[in-house]
């Protein structure tokens, strides 16, 4: 099959659909690789790499979306890039198309073959293409979560390890699921005093059966989430109620509760925040205080750590990339559900519940 690779048109997107290593292992399957010129500069990898790894560049997108059979992004194709698809093509890419009316509308005329990352589910009912992301963002809340207590940034002035004499800072992370499991390996690691709340007793069993003694686990209901945001001195809000925005657990109340210059971090914020004091930030301005307490809501936290990131999303979508390329998207749609699961829009049609019924398309 021949894949393009267009460069990243979002405002401060720099991740791309394909490293050079994941280049490498589609060419070295007999396939053809078109990547758009300057396409991995935000990651760090220049044409020679991707030269070297089997691929060759083309000048411009119109290149790549002309030439390629299937098209391997990361953020939802703009307007400009969606004029350029044709019918048949295939689209692999995150689409997040439920709040877009504009880009559904755009997808049907093209009668293209698109197919999202983040609707992709597996047999124990993840979401293995937008994990990654949620481990990077995970380990991203403690290292930002612990800037936010330093002095310059508003905290109270605080290390997280502490140092010999000195107790650790109390780190409160609610919620453990991937982005709550990453965040508390690595508040452990640089030696917090951490507790960790959920809803689903399997979950806070897995948690303890992980981390040991290293950690301390509750039950996440109002009477232990009052007592333990009141005394922490940073809060990682890392909950997801699947299809629905995030519920306000930490209410504003007790916010003002909180000791001055303590902080809290709400990945949670892209559905919306579990903080009732949260509203979202950038990565050009991060943070912002309410009540003396520190909050950093950046929505797309794993863009400041680009490289990791595409290297991380690569490592999930490549198995499925090889397999599209493979079979072709009928064969290969048809031998996994899961990756069917991914099917939005083809030839025309939505083909994801959800994102009909959210846009009140039929279906
Ligand atoms: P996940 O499904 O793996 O985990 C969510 C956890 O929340 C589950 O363990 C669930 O039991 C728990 N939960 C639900 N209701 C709860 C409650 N009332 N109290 C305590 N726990 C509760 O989800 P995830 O992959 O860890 O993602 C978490 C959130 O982070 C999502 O909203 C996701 O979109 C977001 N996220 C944000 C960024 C960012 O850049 N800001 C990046 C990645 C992920």
């Amino acid at each position: 099959m021949i894949i393009g690779v267009p460069k990243e048109i979002k405002v401060h997107e720099y991740r791309v659909g394909m490293t050079p290593a994941s280049v490498k292992e589609v060419t070295s399957a007999g396939h053809t690789v078109y990547i758009e010129t300057t396409a991995g500069e935000g990651i760090a990898c220049s044409d020679q790499e991707y030269i070297d790894a089997g691929a060759m560049i083309l000048d411009n997108a119109d290149q790549v979306f002309s030439t390629c059979e299937m098209i391997v992004k990361v953020k939802e194709p703009l307007a400009i890039e969606r004029e350029k698809l044709r019918p048949d093509q295939l689209l692999f890419t995150y689409l997040h198309l439920a709040p877009d009316l504009q880009q559904t509308q755009d997808l049907i005329k093209s009668k293209a073959v698109c197919i999202a990352y983040e609707t992709v589910t597996s047999d124990n009912g993840s979401l293995p293409l937008l994990a990654p992301m949620s481990e990077v963002a995970g380990r991203m809340s403690i290292q930002a979560g612990a800037a936010c207590l330093e002095k310059s940034n508003g905290g109270v002035g605080l290390l997280l390890g502490g140092v010999a004499g000195v107790p650790p800072a109390k780190v409160v992370i609610i919620g453990g699921g991937v982005v709550g499991t990453n965040a508390a390996q690595m508040a452990i690691g640089l030696g917090a005093d951490v507790t960790l709340l959920d809803n689903n007793i399997d979950t806070l069993r897995r948690i303890n059966a992980q981390f040991g003694s290293t950690i301390k686990t509750a039950y996440s209901n109002k009477f232990n989430l009052e007592s333990l945001v009141k005394d922490a001195d940073l809060v990682i809000g890392g909950v997801l109620i699947p299809g629905a925005a995030a519920p306000k657990l930490v209410t504003a109340e007790m916010i003002k509760e909180m000791r001055a210059g303590s902080a809290v971090v709400d990945v949670a914020i892209d559905q919306g925040g579990c903080f009732a004091t949260s509203k979202a930030t950038t990565h050009s301005e991060p943070t912002y205080i309410v009540d003396d307490v520190v909050h950093y809501c950046v929505a797309n936290m794993p863009g400041a750590v680009a490289r990791t990131s595409a290297f991380a999303l690569n490592n999930a979508t490549l198995p499925y990339i090889l397999r599209l390329a493979k079979l072709g998207y009928k064969d290969a749609l048809l031998a996994d559900a899961h990756l069917k699961n991914g099917l939005n829009v083809i030839h025309g049609k939505v083909t994801n519940q959800s994102v009909a019924e959210s846009l009140k398309m039929p279906y």
